[in-house]
């Protein structure tokens, strides 16, 4: 493509935004860009994927198809992606052809959990002890390093608790194996840590270097997908702190154009150690969207585009939870019943409903979230535990 498209210095709305992928995160990126007067192309398998219906035009094509991922590059003045396993071959095409400012040495680092694991360890920041593992073997010299209980994950393609087995004891070993050891993958053992809390930082950082990060979500997972995230976390203020400052380190070593997601345990002795990195907008900052100033959606758009970085000031408690495909039913049905008002009156909290567009209501599949806003986080805890849409399980 033409050299004007080369690492412009700020790119300004009427611009066009690619987004590689056409899920939620891609639409609600949409949404907050057309707010802001980007215009959207993506491009996704799928006719008529959440991202497409948000967007100004959809590229229907596989994510490894060269022509295709051409076109978008020809239509967009800037290109960013929605999820971390974008095709190698095509990341570079892209770079080569559009302006990527967020790159492919990050996805390539975080596309593999051995890489990323090292990179976290590069910038000065722990991870729960591992060992690589490549043979059942080395599984079970791995094992008898780090004692049970013990983790093992695939280092490539797992999401949402895919890709790995807890390991209680020498009798589950081979099992564990098995189960995850397919031709050639490469494997990674981790110490189990018994965490008190699961928390996460995002971290915005533009491409001339200026960062921020956004208060630190509490997370709660069911069955490994997250359930709901709580901000402010209920933690002290000095582990916010080094919460924040751990996420700008490895945005800074990683050399961050956009944001990072940072996943972290935190111990009973005070102790953080990061489980894992996503380069993009993240589930458990969908938070943002009414709680902060600014949301993570549009921080990224600010970020890739070079725009000053806005305020992540949360200005109201939230909770944010998940909808997944069995949980669509029972909310449409509350949202009919006017359970919106009945929340506000009767609690104080206001849900603010987000749908992605998903035709396929599948079971665990995300479907959309809801923000609680409240001034009591444990009251809509309570609400949310107690509610017929999410004794579905
Ligand atoms: P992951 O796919 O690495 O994000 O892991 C999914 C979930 O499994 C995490 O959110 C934790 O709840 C749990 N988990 C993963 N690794 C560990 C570990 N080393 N120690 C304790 N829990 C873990």
């Amino acid at each position: 493509m033409s050299s004007h498209k080369k690492q412009p210095p700020c790119i300004l709305p009427g611009a066009t935004i690619g987004v590689l992928g056409g899920g939620q995160l891609g639409r609600m990126l949409a949404l907050a860009g057309r707010a802001m007067g980007y215009r959207f192309v993506t491009l996704d398998p799928t006719p008529d994927a959440p991202c497409g219906q948000a967007a100004d035009e959809q590229i229907v094509a596989t994510y490894d198809d060269q022509e295709a991922a051409r076109k978008l590059a020809e239509l967009a003045d800037v290109i960013t992606y929605e999820f971390e396993n974008v095709d190698a071959e095509v990341a570079a095409m892209l770079m080569r052809e559009s302006y990527v400012p967020q790159g492919s040495d990050l996805l390539y680092t975080t596309q593999h959990r051995l890489r990323e694991k090292r990179a976290i360890e590069a910038a000065g920041v722990q991870v729960a002890p591992y060992v690589p593992v490549a043979s059942l073997q080395e599984l079970e010299e791995a094992a008898e390093q780090l004692g049970f209980p013990c983790v093992l994950k695939t280092a490539t393609g797992g999401y949402d608790g895919k890709g790995q087995r807890v390991i209680h004891d020498s009798s589950q070993i081979t099992s564990a194996y098995e189960q995850l050891a397919h031709a050639g993958v490469q494997l990674v053992l981790e110490k189990f840590i018994p965490f008190e809390r699961e928390i996460s930082v995002i971290a915005a950082r533009s491409a001339n270097g200026e960062t921020t990060t956004f208060p630190p979500a509490e997370n709660i997972h069911r069955h490994n997908i997250l359930h709901v995230s709580i901000a402010p976390a209920r933690i002290s203020r000095e582990i916010v702190e080094e919460a924040q400052r751990m996420a700008v380190k490895i945005a800074k070593e990683l050399q961050v154009v956009g944001l990072l997601a940072v996943e972290m345990f935190l111990t009973t002795d005070g102790k953080l150690y990061v489980n894992e990195l996503a380069p993009r907008p993240h589930n458990s900052g969908h938070y943002t969207m009414e709680a902060c100033r600014t949301s993570q959606f549009e921080q990224h758009l600010r970020a890739i585009c070079n725009l000053p970085l806005a305020s992540t000031e949360l200005m109201t408690p939230v909770v944010m939870v998940n909808v997944l495909g069995e949980h669509v039913e029972p909310l449409l049905k509350w949202l009919a019943h006017d359970g919106e008002r009945e929340l506000e009156r009767q609690h104080g909290i206001t849900a603010k409903v987000h749908l992605y567009g998903k035709a396929e209501a599948k079971a665990k599949r995300k479907m959309g979230h809801v923000n609680l806003l409240t001034s009591d986080v444990e009251r809509a805890l309570t609400w949310i535990h107690q509610s017929a849409i999410w004794q579905v399980v």
